[in-house]
């Protein structure tokens, strides 16, 4: 219909009718009346174009029955478990023999462990040092007759006791041991204290203690307090080889050996 015809109808029906106008007095469109409408930073919607897949998705071929799941290689039965059931010979076979971790490169001789395998103490350190890497003997040396003099105090021969360390093999340059080197020695220290059921253990030093009870804690903070391996109980003290450094520690030792002597007198 004309719109000059439409507003004169309209008009005798008594129908006011409003249409918004351009400022030239034109009608304005439908867009310009939404743009119109919408604050100045708000753009009127728009119909969406749906969007197409990406291109990785559509690369990836549809399954087919060729596609087979990965074989997992069987699983071996950890060491830990066979080496738990060796006797005395064959488990000083399998450490003079072991190479689980990389210090069994640099080392002259593996050293295993000495002493009463029957013993009520069993002392624990830390790795070989060069003597003993030597020798094939824990705790020779100065720090060796140290650790006798300590043990004659309580009324110990060395010969009555067992002797062994966390680490079977000399680190380079006497280094500290490396956690993962430890844990795969772990084992082997397990079965000779199984071997030997002492009714008590001496660990002696930061690397034995911190080991043994898995603990980041010092040596300091550790001694005088209880601790078990399992049902044994455990006294942590200093190594003889800090001791020779720090004599004024001495007195504190001896205050971990009493305590080493009541508990086997239990
Ligand atoms: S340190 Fe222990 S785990 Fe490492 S090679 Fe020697 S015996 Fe084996």
């Amino acid at each position: 219909m004309d719109e000059g015809l439409r507003r004169q109808y309209l008009d005798a029906m008594g129908i006011e009718s409003w249409v918004p106008r351009r400022s030239g007095g034109n009608p304005l469109t439908v867009n310009e009346r939404q743009a119109a409408a919408c604050p100045p930073d708000v753009k009127p919607l728009q119909p969406e174009a749906s969007p197409s897949p990406p291109l990785w998705l559509e690369e990836v071929p549809p399954p087919t029955e060729e596609w087979v799941p990965l074989e997992m290689p069987p699983t071996e039965p950890a060491p830990e478990a066979d080496i738990a059931s060796l006797d005395w010979p064959a488990l000083a076979q399998r450490v003079s023999c072991c190479t689980a971790c990389e210090l069994h490169a640099g080392r002259r001789q593996a050293v295993f462990g000495v002493g009463n395998r029957s013993a009520n103490l069993m002392v624990i350190g830390e790795a070989p040092g060069a003597e003993e890497d030597r020798q094939g003997e824990p705790f020779v040396g100065r720090a060796g007759q140290l650790l006798n003099a300590m043990l004659l105090a309580i009324g110990l021969q060395r010969a009555q006791v067992y002797i062994a360390n966390i680490l079977k093999c000399r680190p380079p340059g006497n280094r500290d041991p490396r956690p993962e080197e430890a844990l795969r020695c772990e084992p082997y220290l397990r079965r000779q204290i199984a071997l030997v059921q002492p009714r008590v253990i001496l660990a002696v030093g930061r690397i034995a203690a911190q080991n043994l009870l898995k603990s980041q804690e010092a040596v300091g903070k550790m001694r005088g307090r209880p601790f078990r391996f399992g049902e044994i109980p455990v006294v942590v003290s200093y190594h003889p080889a800090y001791l020779l450094r720090s004599p004024d520690q001495k007195v504190r030792a001896w205050q971990d050996l009493q305590q080493v002597a009541a508990l086997l007198k239990d």
